[in-house]
Order: structure tokens, then C-alpha cells, then sequence
């Protein structure tokens, strides 16, 4: 893989509550934006790991995301089918 592309992944089971799928995919585009991995989840709220069904998006989630909210993250394509 490319270090200046990334891939976001969401596994999921019958069983997940709406909310928390949510949280889930909001997580990992904030790992898009970011461009950080585990170190993130520091930041608690959405951005803990495991994402919790019940979470807030942080003041300091905010404020690290808004000003890379527009920059291009180009994605790692190599094992998508075609
Ligand atoms: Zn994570």
C-alpha cells in the first residue's frame, strides 16, 4: 500500500444497533481526516476504540478535524473488485 493512501473498513453483524454502526463509519473517516491510527482513540468520544454505541463527537475532535475537513485523502484501491 501506498503511505499517502488509506482504506477505511467497517465490520459489522446482524446484531449492531443503528447508532453504533454510525459511530462506527464516523470513526473511520475521522481516521481518514486525520490521517492517524490508533493514536486517535485518545481523543475518546467517537474516536474511542471500541466505538461506543453512545458517544459525542469531542471539542478536541472537533478542532483537530475542521481544518482538514476539505483536503484530499486519496484511497487505497489496489484489492477493490472490479
Ligand atoms: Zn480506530
Amino acid at each position: 500500500m501506498s503511505s499517502a493512501a488509506t482504506v477505511c473498513e467497517v465490520y459489522i453483524n446482524d446484531s449492531m444497533p443503528a447508532h453504533r454502526l454510525g459511530n462506527c463509519a464516523f470513526h473511520e473517516v475521522m481516521h481518514n481526516v486525520l490521517a492517524v491510527g490508533d493514536g486517535m482513540h485518545s481523543l475518546g468520544g467517537v474516536a474511542a476504540s471500541p466505538t461506543p454505541e453512545r458517544a459525542i463527537l469531542t471539542a478536541e475532535s472537533i478542532r483537530r478535524m475542521s481544518p482538514r475537513l476539505f483536503l484530499p485523502r486519496p484511497q487505497f484501491l489496489g484489492r477493490m473488485q472490479k
